[in-house]
């Protein structure tokens, strides 16, 4: 009893202030293919984009999302994995993707120093509901606090990065008032 105690509060204390996250084993991932290189701390840049797939309200179908993304990323584009740090679902879970300390692929040269974010669904004509936005919001500070960004990182859309038009034109304007937008 005293150990699980012990164990339970070492936890708290690790994820204080953070979101729960679906791992890649939840939700059922392939195994990466390479081991891509491990990414600095302290990032200074967050980048949100949205996957142009169709929305998810559940674990199943957020994972048949995933499952979808990952296949095309891995067997289409060639990458090695499913190319976001981190996806979240509009069941306002935040998923696991390269997660915190492999470098992504998803927004060209500044990969290395950025962690990318994902809205699952496609925002150009709506927000994603409250629920995810507060997730994605979360994260961030948890990024912060677990010393994978910088305390005054750049928060961006992959639009002001690349030219796209990634996150989609109603997510973009509301990230704009974001806590650190910086185009
Ligand atoms: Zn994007």
């Amino acid at each position: 009893m005293l150990h699980l105690i012990v164990v339970l509060s070492a936890l708290c204390a690790v994820t204080l202030g953070c979101p729960s996250i679906v791992s890649r084993a939840a939700w059922g991932a392939r195994p990466p293919r390479c081991n891509s290189p491990v990414m600095q701390s302290q990032r200074p840049m967050a980048i949100i984009h949205h996957t142009v797939t169709p929305s998810c309200y559940s674990l199943a179908s957020c994972k048949r999302q995933l499952l979808g993304m990952q296949n095309y990323h891995m067997n289409s584009q060639k990458w090695c994995d499913i190319g976001y740090n981190f996806l979240i679902g509009e069941d306002g879970q935040v998923y696991e993707g390269r997660g915190w300390y492999r470098v992504g692929v998803h927004a060209g040269n500044v990969n290395p120093s950025s962690i990318g974010i994902a809205f699952i669904g496609n925002f150009s004509n709506r927000l994603p509901n409250s629920k995810a936005i507060n997730a994605a919001k979360n994260l961030i500070q948890c990024a912060v606090s677990r010393n994978r960004l910088r305390s005054n990182y750049a928060l961006r859309g992959h639009r002001n990065v690349m030219n796209t038009a990634c996150p989609g034109n109603t997510l973009y304007r509301n990230i704009l008032a974001w806590k650190n937008f910086r185009a």
